[in-house]
């Protein structure tokens, strides 16, 4: 039996017999497949363009020279710049393309806010209708139940806004929010994350190097009811944090990391097409070279065994959530841990922040806490038999606290040091009351 250290020693070509680097000298790559959207009977390409990290016509433009027709985007990405860009680049070419937007409608916003954020993702897309908007990062069921969200989207279809409505979600009550909107038959298209490991199949295959616990069971069923019902279904997050330049040593001209996870989504029945966030024109040629007859190769095989061999004690797995009630402070741990991981894994900096802004307090509880309930709470799959590494949930909250608070971390640093001042502070007997001495502090330990 390989250990973790013999699998990662053999490197590619011992295990594989390969050699050479990643540059491939094959011909200009192309999409050579096109996927039916479930009922929505649109032909998309199997790997098409997310748009969360950018906002640059040139790559749309580049996108769609390489057989990409299907281009998602969301009103809060890079501020609307993203729609922007799409709209610019795909201007004079709506008839050859199909485009996807989302908005955040809440449990208790109105159908009326509903169209207000269609009718600007419209003007910034330049277009009068998107293919499929989304009811953008579901987590609460309440959002689907809102009434004004079903009245919205009949209304909005019929004024040809709009031609399908999804939900999008990766969050630990994804699947209680997917089942819902199934039922209900509120959705033509679910984008959800999904990826390799969340994939029991995966572990089944690698049974020799990995222990598995399956964290989201409720997952593949759920996936399997969608395409019971013909929902499309489109896998994002499926390269589990992409941290490509870690694999260039075990890849070779033709054969990535990236491209055998696409294969692997591709290639399971519960998936459609693969939504994948790109920023760079090599990235573009790399990820095209992917698409194709999903047939997962030995090689595939072995390139995501090392991936996961690699990351799975540092990542934290999309739906998860099992940790999350350790936290007697309410941390969404899992949230927080996501916008580390656009932060540290992605290097997008910008959509670290903005997430991170969305999440309220965020991990802002974690800079003054004394317990640490969380401690050896995440109980990651992938655990590695010779090493039963988890996610360090502690050190990893309060990097994100620290990196991404807006003054939020350091509000609650500067009230929990507060209490502590008015402990010493009422020992001296010095007759200072508990509110000035918050403010006092929160203007010392804020910028
Ligand atoms: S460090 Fe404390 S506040 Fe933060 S997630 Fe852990 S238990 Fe919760
Ligand atoms: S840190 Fe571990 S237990 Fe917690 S949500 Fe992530 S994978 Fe699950």
């Amino acid at each position: 039996m390989m250990d973790r250290r013999d699998f990662l020693r053999m490197g590619a070509g011992a295990a594989l017999g390969l050699t050479g680097t990643a540059q491939s000298t094959e011909p200009t790559p192309r999409i050579r497949r096109l996927v039916r959207l479930g009922r929505t009977e649109l032909h998309i390409s199997d790997i098409s363009f997310g748009s969360s990290s950018s906002s640059d016509p040139r790559l749309v433009h580049h996108a769609l020279e390489r057989g990409i027709n299907y281009f998602d985007t969301a009103e809060s990405y890079r501020w609307g710049n993203s729609e922007e860009a799409i709209g610019e680049a795909l201007r004079g070419r709506r008839d050859q393309v199909m485009i996807a937007s989302k908005s955040k409608a809440g449990a208790r916003d109105t159908r009326a806010e509903m169209m207000r954020a269609l009718e600007g993702s419209l003007r910034r897309l330049r277009t009068d209708y998107v293919d499929v908007y989304f009811n953008h990062a579901v987590n609460d069921v309440r959002r689907m139940r809102n009434q004004e969200w079903w009245e919205f989207t009949e209304l909005a279809r019929r004024q040809g806004k709009i031609r399908f409505r999804g939900m999008s979600g990766h969050g630990s009550r994804l699947v209680e929010c997917l089942d819902y909107a199934i039922d209900q038959d509120l959705v033509d298209v679910i984008l959800v994350a999904y990826n390799f490991a969340q994939d029991p199949d995966f572990y089944d295959r690698l049974r020799h190097s990995f222990h598995f616990v399956d964290l989201q069971p409720g997952l593949p069923r759920v996936l399997e009811k969608a395409k019971d019902k013909d929902v499309g279904v489109l896998a994002m997050k499926t390269l589990m944090g992409a941290r490509l330049n870690d694999m260039r040593p075990y890849e070779r001209p033709g054969a990535t990391f990236a491209q055998a996870a696409f294969r692997w989504a591709l290639a399971s029945p519960h998936v459609d097409g693969v939504l994948i966030s790109m920023t760079g024109k090599a990235e573009i040629d790399e990820y095209v070279g992917g698409s194709g007859e999903p047939q997962v190769s030995r090689e595939d095989l072995y390139l995501l065994g090392v991936y996961a061999q690699l990351q799975a004690a540092k990542y934290c797995q999309h739906g998860c959530g099992v940790c999350e009630s350790s936290c007697p402070e309410d941390v969404p741990i899992a949230e927080v841990l996501r916008t580390r991981m656009y932060e540290v894994d992605y290097r997008d900096h910008v959509l670290a922040r903005a997430d991170y802004a969305n999440l309220g307090a965020g991990a802002a509880a974690c800079l003054s806490c004394r317990h640490q309930a969380c401690l050896g709470a995440c109980t990651q799959i992938g655990v590695i038999r010779s090493g039963q590494q988890v996610v360090p949930v502690i050190h990893f909250v309060h990097a994100g606290a620290q990196h991404l608070g807006d003054g939020h971390g350091l509000r609650a640093a500067g009230l929990a040091n507060a209490t502590a001042m008015l402990a010493i502070l009422g020992r001296l007997k010095l007759g200072v009351d508990a509110h000035q001495i918050q403010i006092l502090a929160t203007d010392l330990w804020l910028p």
